[in-house]
């Protein structure tokens, strides 16, 4: 068996899985990095070789379920361990209700939900003799909070975190801990992507979520990756079964006044 602790990040080649990766390497974990098999890893695999630590690359996509078998498999044989799985690759169509096609709304489903319950069922079959093990959903703050513009994804979200409680009774008998984590507004690709065409309108969405976040800002990848591996560690031992939200403070304000302060 490796003799360090292994991570499965879906989702790892930029955003906040890519961050997730390079910090749990910081950290001592040897990493297993899922990503679509046209996305270039290498800005995360040099960060991950300057800390010394090793990594696995299994490219697909996580709409076929048994890509999603082979990638724990192929960690197995590797390395014998799982200790942390991440669900944190995401799909998303910007539309809305009356518009979303099946295909769409059935793919989103698949991403966002379908594989994080299998990869979760996979990789707590491999925790559950060893008597310990964490798995992270990273699911989104628009699981309790609407915009209008993708259902087919906040459906998928609010149904991922209550498969954590779901998976967190079952598992936490056997030293397995299951949450989620909610990111608010992030700079990544997915936070970018706001369907409108013209920069300026683009520039005026991202000032007006600001003016809403208390801390003013949007998030770094780097800062959910650093929640994320500090809720996989001893230091969160006793929590599991819920969802932790990491949003600069947006969720719980929703007075117009705020603006002011
Ligand atoms: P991102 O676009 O950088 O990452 C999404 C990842 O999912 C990509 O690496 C992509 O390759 C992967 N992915 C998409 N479809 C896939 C498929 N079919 N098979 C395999 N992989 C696939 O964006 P991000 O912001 O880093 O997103 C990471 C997570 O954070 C997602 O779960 C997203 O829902 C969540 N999130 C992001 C924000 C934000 O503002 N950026 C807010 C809330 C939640």
């Amino acid at each position: 068996m490796n003799p360090q602790p292994v991570a499965m990040i879906t989702g790892a080649a930029g955003g906040i899985g890519g961050e997730t990766a390079v910090r749990f390497a910081e950290q001592g974990y040897d990493c297993v990095l899922l990503a679509l098999p046209s996305e270039d890893l290498s800005p995360v695999t040099s960060r991950i070789q300057d800390t010394g630590r090793q990594f696995l690359i299994c490219t697909g996509d996580l709409s076929d379920l048994e890509y999603a078998r082979s990638a724990v498999e192929q960690c197995m044989s590797a390395w014998g361990r799982i200790d942390v799985l991440v669900n944190n690759a995401a799909w998303r169509e910007i539309t809305t209700m009356r518009n979303i096609e099946l295909t769409s709304w059935e793919k989103t489903l698949r991403v966002c939900l379908t594989a994080p319950a299998f990869l979760a069922r996979w990789c707590a079959a491999q925790m559950e003799p060893r008597g310990q093990g964490v798995i992270i959903n990273v699911s989104s703050i628009q699981s309790q909070m609407a915009a209008g513009i993708s259902p087919a994804y906040v459906a998928a979200k609010g149904a991922l975190d209550s498969l954590t409680y779901e998976l967190a009774t079952l598992y936490g008998p056997s030293g397995i801990r299951v949450l989620s984590v909610n990111p608010g507004a992030i700079d990544t690709a997915m936070g970018q992507d706001i369907a409108v065409d013209q920069q300026e309108t683009a520039t005026k969405i991202r000032q007006a979520s600001e003016d809403m976040i208390p801390l003013r800002r949007w998030a770094h990848p780097r800062e959910i990756a650093r929640s994320i591996v500090m809720l996989a560690g001893n230091d969160a031992s006793y929590l599991t079964g819920t969802s932790v939200t990491i949003d600069g403070g947006w969720k719980q304000q929703c007075s117009p006044y705020s603006v002011k302060h």
